[in-house]
């Protein structure tokens, strides 16, 4: 069989084709999408994926903020930050990069963030919405997961998904998105036992786990489809997922490459959310 592989590069510019349109009309209005971005410490990663998102907004025309605090800010402080922005309406969508120090609390800090500003997703309001069905702002990279399967024209209905990784920022959201979209979800963790019996039988293996070559060639079926999240350096330390690529090569009707398939889509999704959080406000203006 032929594999399909998914370019998240491509697509990714191809959305953020679109929402430049829908931002230039927002600025029209007088509404421009701003994005503050908070990232607190040194974590080298966190910096360059905060830098990313910066240049990603200009590039579309989104307005950013971009404030970075020293490792020992307070809590207090950082939440200080937080209602700043929450009452400034150049700001509809607010990010803080975790992970955060140790001696500040994640929850506070998330909770802390107006849920109609919260971008990521992430503000346990927004957390059940999407549970229940009417999700406010879908998570970056579950949405993003998603975004892909609908361009390739595959639609979960009725089909079997199964999401090996449960984390609330990655596998809990994709498996209540494709649950949404009619799938039957089956999710796994490390505590799974017969993990190649349950990818065996998916229709559509979503991978974020964080271990390289966790899923290889014969855990799928073929003609699955394989979404690859993880995002890990290999033993010779090139970037890598967390499924066997090469080994899957041929055997299943798509895949996503790492370097160059989820990742790309992660921040055009949180452009997305953006862009839609500045769209609400001008609707409420127009009313
Ligand atoms: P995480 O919070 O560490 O969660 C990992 C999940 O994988 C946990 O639920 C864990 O199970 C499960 N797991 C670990 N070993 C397993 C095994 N042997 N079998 C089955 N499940 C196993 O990680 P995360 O934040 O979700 O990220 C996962 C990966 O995606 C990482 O490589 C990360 O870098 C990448 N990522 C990429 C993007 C992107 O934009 N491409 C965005 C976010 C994350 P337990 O619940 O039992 O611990």
């Amino acid at each position: 069989m032929e594999t399909r592989i998914i370019d998240g590069n491509a697509l990714a510019r191809k959305l953020r084709e679109s929402l430049k349109t829908r931002t230039t009309q927002l600025t029209a209005g007088g509404n421009t999408p701003g994005l503050a971005v908070i990232i607190v410490g040194e974590n080298p990663a966190s910096k360059i994926y905060v830098r990313n998102k910066v240049k990603a907004c200009a590039e579309v025309g989104i307005h950013s903020e971009h404030i970075e605090l020293p490792e020992a800010t307070s809590e207090a402080d950082l939440l200080a930050h937080i209602a700043r922005l929450n009452a400034d309406p150049r700001i509809h969508g607010i990010l803080v990069q975790l992970p955060l120090p140790k001696h500040i609390s994640t929850d506070a800090v998330l909770n802390a963030i107006d849920p109609k500003k919260d971008a990521d997703g992430f503000h346990p309001m927004n957390v059940g919405l999407l549970a229940t069905g009417n999700p406010r702002f879908a998570p970056c990279t579950p949405a993003g997961v998603m975004a892909m399967l609908e361009d390739e024209g595959i639609n979960p209905w009725g089909m079997n998904a199964v999401v090996v990784g449960a984390s609330n920022i990655v596998g809990k959201p994709a498996a209540l998105l494709l649950l949404q979209k009619g799938a039957t979800v089956t999710i796994c963790n490390s505590k799974t036992r017969d993990l190649a019996s349950h990818t065996r039988a998916a229709d559509i293996v979503v991978v974020a786990t964080g271990k390289v070559n966790l899923v290889t060639a014969d855990m799928v079926k073929e003609g699955a489809v394989v979404i690859d999240v993880g995002m890990n350096r290999n033993a010779e330390g090139k970037l890598c997922g967390d499924a066997d690529y090469q080994g899957m090569l041929g055997k299943v009707s798509h895949i996503t490459p790492v370097p160059g398939g989820v990742g790309p889509m992660t921040i055009t999704m949180l452009l997305a959310n953006t862009v839609l959080s500045a769209e609400r406000v001008a609707k409420t203006q127009s009313r």
